[in-house]
């Protein structure tokens, strides 16, 4: 039975319960396949285009489906030490490149013609087409006609000018060591991931017990609610009180999770699920589910488990907390 429509006739599809573009590895058999797509574009997306998360996978090298690492610094600087204002964009390196202007043209004075462009000098090889499309564009125009040129004179121009740029010397431009800027976390993009996390793993291992428990209804219910365009507008310190979702991991579970993850929470998703919830770090941020329900849940006092997976190579997969305990130092 897929555990968002509860349609039991559909073909079950791999879900990754940490998102895989973030460098979740553990996956199972959860949603149907409109289930999935669904929770992908309204869940994990808005979710993944959260800038900590882009630097965290810029940061541990994280490819996406497409074998892209996202850049999170990817608009346009201007070095304003620069004369002419010359803006430059970061590569996936974070090695800095100076984003191509307009050129600009006129005719001087002694009715010649004036060419400014910049590029970087790893795009040098670019400036001779360059100049050959933007001059001809000008000397082509309403504006070049009245030097009435013919088309050798033209075309004369046009080499001189090529000439020209061969002649003129790379010139290094002092960048500043730091950028300054502003970014925005929608919380309601992480409160949001973290419910869908928390509202899997609780089906996995309380069933359709919690499925069918008022917690169970009420995740799924906030779940659905945000898989449309224009959801309602909410409160979400209201809706975590509601849902029962804290988005801070308590201290007590915040260092067992920091000893499992050897103090490197930023390389790990991990779940720990005991008997009365879930707590949930991903990336160093984490949410804690516990519920009253849980308690007249038969199975659950038999669970205490760990989701774990590794961004970075340390150890992943569903383990039993009793295992991970006595063995904390092999991780
Ligand atoms: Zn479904």
């Amino acid at each position: 039975m897929c555990i968002l429509c509860l349609e039991s006739h559909k073909p079950l599809t791999e879900e990754h319960i940490f998102p895989e573009a973030a460098g979740g590895s553990i996956a199972k058999h959860l949603l149907c396949k409109a289930c999935n797509d669904k929770l992908g574009h309204w869940i994990d997306a808005p979710y993944l285009d959260q800038k900590h998360i882009q630097l965290a996978r810029a940061t541990y090298k994280i490819q996406g489906k497409t074998g892209k690492v996202p850049q999170p610094f990817s608009d346009t600087y201007t070095i304003d030490e620069s004369e002419s204002k010359l803006r430059i964009k970061l590569d996936s390196n974070f090695a800095p490149r100076v984003v191509p202007q307009t050129p600009r043209v006129w005719i001087t004075k002694n009715r010649e013609i004036g060419l400014i462009l910049s590029r970087d000098v790893r795009d040098k090889k670019e400036i001779p087409k360059v100049i050959r499309t933007t001059l001809s564009r000008f000397l082509n125009s309403e504006a070049g006609q009245q030097l009435g040129w013919s088309e050798e004179e033209k075309e004369q121009a046009i080499q001189r000018s090529i000439e020209g740029s061969k002649q003129v010397s790379p010139r290094p431009e002092k960048i500043q060591p730091y950028l300054s800027g502003r970014w925005t976390i929608d919380l309601k993009a992480l409160f949001a991931e973290y419910v869908k996390v928390i509202y899997e793993i609780c089906c996995i291992e309380f069933s359709s017990q919690f499925r069918d428990s008022a917690s169970g209804q009420r995740l799924r219910t906030f779940l659905l609610a945000q898989c449309a365009t224009a959801p309602a507008p909410w409160d979400w310190i209201e809706a975590a009180k509601h849902l029962n979702v804290a988005p801070q991991v308590p201290p007590d579970l915040d260092d067992f999770i920091k000893r499992l993850t050897k103090n490197n929470q930023h390389t790990y998703h991990i779940a720990v699920v005991t008997p009365s919830g879930v707590v949930c770090s991903m990336l160093g941020m984490g949410a804690v589910f516990h519920t009253k329900d849980l308690e007249q849940i038969a199975t659950a006092s038999d669970v205490a488990k760990v989701y774990m997976s590794s961004i970075n190579g340390g150890k992943s997969g569903i383990f039993a907390l009793g295992e991970l305990l006595s063995h904390t130092d092999d991780f």
